[in-house]
């Protein structure tokens, strides 16, 4: 008699699960304070900054109803 080995290794562990994470926005993070925050005004640039730092740099950075992207240059509104 003989003995087949048979190699039926057939592992169905197809990890083919890849999250395709298309990374919405949620979090933004303040480059002032480095913190995630839900929440950071931006510009199209990519500068972020939370509300805090911009109280707290208010002087340099708003006048009025806009602030200046210290990045770029850009007039942002609130
Ligand atoms: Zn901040
Ligand atoms: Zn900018």
């Amino acid at each position: 008699m003989e003995t087949r080995e048979q190699n039926s290794k057939t592992t169905a562990d197809n990890r083919g699960k890849r999250r395709v994470a298309r990374r919405k926005q949620r979090s933004f993070r303040c480059h002032a304070c480095k913190r995630e925050l839900p929440f950071c005004w931006n510009c199209p640039c990519g500068f972020q900054i939370c509300d805090e730092c911009m109280k707290e740099n208010a002087w340099g950075l708003t006048n009025g109803p806009t602030w200046v992207c210290p990045d770029c240059g850009r007039v942002r509104m609130f």
